[in-house]
């Protein structure tokens, strides 16, 4: 057919309303007619680009039916990560403690003393309320949380060091991802870049000759998501504030994912904590909530006090600060680490990180035993040895030993077995490795078991 008949031939945008109220009678006209256009509007383009040579109605209807049941669903959805990346940043980084779901739902659900001081019955600060509990748990002498930690280090580097230089080694001018590079944050910043040292080797000496009357501070990068290796030199933290103190200098480290525990003790790479990181003299560390910290998204900001009560009047903060869910979930997050036991249990992501292979091994298991009994036959189920990360940019290095399912079939190449997965509802998102699809089963919660059995039933249903 010609592309002038063709384009004649879709149906009135009316005819295809009418056509899908009769299938969903109780979805509001307003949205019936806006689909029939986009699905008419989607078939005019396919016309005049050539893609379609023939068309019939059962076409577009099926093509409005597949639009409406879309806007239908939420966007924002739940999927299961059997990826084995802890903090997976596509995947919403930190699943939730209990505890914070259950302050968030409380906070939120009624009023609270958001900013309001019960004990005077006066106006309060939102920033108390995780203040107390930063403070505890670090040492720190003031604590600020804003929206997250890009946010923090802007906020510091704009408050401390505004027409200012700030000395970075050029070992650590990292890019996060996301677009979040350290020289275009310290440009936004208002502050100047002063790069020193070369990519692989810095010493002190490169930052000491770098400090001039305008110099305002020195910052330190935590390198979260790459290593260098070979002939390498950094200066410690604890040099550098001994440079600090020499010239009456702040120095401030971006310590990007952050941890209140000690991993090493787990047979993960020796990071320092932020207590550590405090102890030994930094003056302001930031870094993020939902990280290795396993709480909600969050920028922290520990230090001094004269410098944190500068950074918290900066009218910038106003822009970046926090929101109500976030601090009740913060808050309930912290508490738990009161008891490191308890934080090691209860907070996912340390949960996740810390799991011994022999504890992801019996989840392959129940998984394996579960599908062996529902599956056909022909599908060939094998628990194989992997390695898991840590993810959302913290230990590179670190390849902790994991457990996977991997799943075989004469039916479906391991790429059309992912994309089903990751298609179906609830998503189920795995890898594949050496052409073999995998299901890595640190990341998965032990009630996500049958669910991914149900799934893969249905898709050995259909195919
Ligand atoms: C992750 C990271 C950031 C950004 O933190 P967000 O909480 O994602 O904003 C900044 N600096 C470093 C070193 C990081 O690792």
């Amino acid at each position: 057919m010609e592309k002038q008949d063709l384009l004649a031939s879709i149906p009135p945008i009316n005819e295809i309303k009418e056509e899908l109220k009769s299938l969903y009678p109780k979805v509001l006209e307003k949205l019936l007619v806006l689909v029939a256009r986009e699905a008419a509007s989607q078939i005019r383009q396919e016309v005049l680009a050539g893609k379609r040579g023939t068309l019939n109605k059962e076409e577009v209807l099926k093509l409005a039916r597949k639009i409406l049941e879309k806007k239908l669903k939420p966007s924002l959805v739940r999927v299961i990560n059997a990826t084995g990346v802890v903090v997976h940043t596509n995947l919403g980084r930190s699943p939730l403690a209990r505890e914070a779901l259950e302050a968030i739902e409380e906070i939120s659900a009624y009023y609270s003393n958001l900013e309001y001081d019960l004990a005077t019955g006066k106006r309060g600060s939102r920033y108390v309320h995780v203040e107390e509990i930063v403070r505890e748990i670090t040492g720190a002498e003031a604590a600020l949380v804003v929206n997250n930690n890009a946010a923090a280090v802007l906020l510091t580097l704009n408050t401390l060091a505004l027409g200012k230089e700030v000395i970075v080694s050029r070992g650590e001018l990292v890019e996060i991802g996301g677009a979040f590079r350290i020289p275009d944050v310290m440009a936004r910043s208002g502050a100047i870049l002063r790069e020193v040292g070369a990519t692989n080797r810095t010493h002190l000496r490169d930052y000491e000759e770098a400090i001039n009357e305008n110099t305002a501070l020195l910052l330190k990068v935590h390198k979260s998501n790459y290593a260098l290796l070979g002939f390498t030199k950094e200066v410690s933290g604890k040099d550098l504030v001994e440079l600090g103190r020499k010239y009456n200098l702040p120095v401030v480290e971006d310590l990007g994912s952050g941890c209140f525990v000690d991993l090493s003790k787990f047979g993960l790479p020796k990071e320092p904590t932020v207590q550590e990181v405090l102890a030994a003299g930094i003056d302001v560390v930031t870094f993020s909530g939902d990280k290795l910290l396993g709480g909600p998204q969050a920028g922290i900001i520990v230090g001094r006090k004269e410098l944190i009560h500068a950074i918290r009047k900066n009218p910038l903060n106003r822009a970046v600060r926090i929101d109500k869910m976030t601090i009740a979930g913060l808050e309930a997050t912290l508490r738990l680490y009161r008891d490191e036991k308890e934080a090691l249990f209860k907070i996912p992501t340390l949960h996740f990180i810390t799991l011994p292979p022999e504890e992801i091994k019996k989840k392959a298991i129940r998984l394996k035993n579960r599908l062996r009994k529902r599956l056909p036959k022909e599908v060939k189920l094998k628990i194989v040895d992997t390695i898991s990360r840590v993810g959302g940019g913290a230990m590179p290095l670190a390849n902790p030993s994991s457990y996977a399912l991997a799943i075989e079939t004469p039916r479906l190449s391991a790429s059309r077995l992912e994309r089903s997965l990751r298609n179906a509802s609830p998503p189920i998102i795995g890898r594949i490795e050496d052409d073999l699809f995998l299901l890595d089963m640190r990341t998965v919660f032990p009630e996500e078991i049958p669910i991914i059995s149900e799934v893969l039933e249905k898709i050995f249903e259909e195919v």
